[in-house]
């Protein structure tokens, strides 16, 4: 173990010398060794097993094993069954607040049911896509029916998330699926425990990291997660908030400007470039630049549906203190969850970064103050393709015919939240020549690289 701590250390250096070493066309601001406090506490050990939640709510679910493998209680942790080298299927369905598991004629209730493997190396599947590490089912906690969750090692799941995340890309852009790595493996320790209601640590989706099991690995992604293996990036201390998204549009944002939440020194407005009137790395994206368009009638109707979505989802948590007010009434006695007729759109605040801040919608209703990021939910796609609006980073464009508004235009940019590290300008940075710690200092400007302890 001391050995594989001092190998990463030299990892470490060797990372952190490439700066000095000049390896990149361009300079930035430097990364600064040492300036952090040692790192300290629990969070910053690396978990044995990280319960990724892959569905919930399931009537019934059946799991297959190609290989020998067991079925333990998830409390006692005793056989209840063993499979041999021929494998076989597991069927699991809820009784009261039971697991119900059924194998070949055989049948009992727990708590919670494990399938794991003999053999580390075999995979469990579940919905045709084959999983590392072992299947936890348990009732699930906040609904009915059961949820899965794969029990699985940080490493191997960061090998089922980094080419969804990123992309598979070819030995030039090798350093961006590095700095991505860190990033996700930053982003997946900070979170740990943040889904415990549910039973398990993180989503398997875009609530935080998409994760799709072993089947499609990339070869080159896994290179860089291991070469990077137990990196993670520290600020004052503690784990950055690692948020990575598409595509910035050449200016990243302040994330207490976007979201709900408390400013942090490396999550700050900054130019996607070397400085003020260089390109932006991201500027090829498909993203960079985007249209678009609503008619006035059809904007109508997605606002029927998304300003009460947007009213109820500032009721909870840190929301309403950060997006007070959410609506004006016209005039007494008006349900909101009702807006009417879309008189208005109009712009009133923006952030350093471009972004839309505050977009008021006037309806015959009244006022509706949508803050932040949420104006991508509020204004989402007539073609529903994406779901939401690209970025917060647009201009509106209004055609009004007799005084009534006719068309709406977006002219936007980017794709994503903007915060933290921006995918295709990571991708450009790497073909570029610059190194994975240059291009995560860049991204998460203060922030130093160090390294997991492990259990
Ligand atoms: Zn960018």
């Amino acid at each position: 173990m001391q050995r594989r701590i001092f190998a990463r250390g030299l990892l470490l250096i060797l990372i952190l010398s490439s700066l000095a070493a000049g390896c990149a066309p361009k300079r930035l601001a430097p990364l600064e060794p040492g300036a952090e406090p040692p790192p300290q506490g629990s969070s910053l050990v690396a978990p044995t097993l990280l319960g990724v939640g892959l569905v919930e709510a399931m009537e019934h679910l059946t799991l297959t094993v190609s290989g020998p493998a067991v079925v333990l209680d998830s409390q006692s942790r005793k056989r209840l069954h063993r499979f041999d080298q021929d494998g076989g299927k597991l069927q699991c369905s809820r009784q009261g607040d039971f697991v119900v598991w059924t194998v070949a004629g055989a049948r009992s209730e727990h708590s919670g049911v494990i399938l794991q493997p003999t053999d580390p190396s075999q995979r469990v599947t579940h919905d045709d896509k084959d999983y590392r590490g072992e299947f936890l089912v348990i009732p699930s906690p906040k609904t009915g029916g059961l949820t899965l969750i794969n029990q699985v090692g940080l490493e191997s799941y960061l090998c089922g998330v980094v080419p969804w995340e990123i992309g598979r890309h070819g030995k030039d852009k090798k350093a961006a699926l590095s700095a991505q790595a860190v990033a996700a493996r930053t982003y997946t320790i900070s979170h740990l425990g943040s889904r415990r209601a549910r039973g398990f640590d993180v989503y398997a989706s875009v609530m935080d990291q998409v994760y799709k099991g072993s089947r499609h690995e990339d070869p080159l992604c896994n290179e860089a997660i291991e070469e990077t293996a137990g990196l993670v990036l520290l600020s004052n201390g503690r784990l950055v908030d690692a948020y990575y998204s598409a595509c910035c549009g050449g200016h990243s944002s302040r994330v207490e400007k976007v979201w709900p939440r408390k400013a942090e020194t490396y999550l700050v407005n900054h130019l996607d470039s070397t400085g003020k009137g260089q390109k932006a790395f991201c500027s090829e994206s498909k993203y960079f630049q985007w249209v678009e368009k609503w008619n006035a009638g059809r904007l109508e109707e997605i606002l029927q549906e998304t300003l009460p979505a947007y009213l109820a989802y500032m009721t909870m948590g840190e929301r309403p203190a950060w997006a007070r007010p959410t609506f004006t009434s016209r005039k007494p006695g008006v349900n909101p969850m009702q807006p009417g007729k879309l008189l208005d759109l109009e712009i009133t605040d923006y952030t350093p970064s471009g972004r839309v801040a505050q977009l008021q919608v006037h309806t015959e209703a009244g006022i509706y103050h949508v803050r932040g990021d949420r104006v991508r939910w509020v204004l989402a796609p007539a073609s529903g393709k994406p779901v939401i609006l690209r970025s917060a980073g647009f201009e509106l464009e209004k055609v009004r015919r007799d005084g009534q508004l006719t068309e709406i235009t977006a002219q936007g940019r980017g794709f994503g939240h903007g915060i933290g590290l921006c995918q295709t300008g990571a991708l450009e940075m790497a073909a570029q020549g610059y190194s994975a710690a240059e291009i995560l200092v860049h991204y998460y400007p203060g922030s130093v690289l160090r390294q997991l302890a492990t259990k």
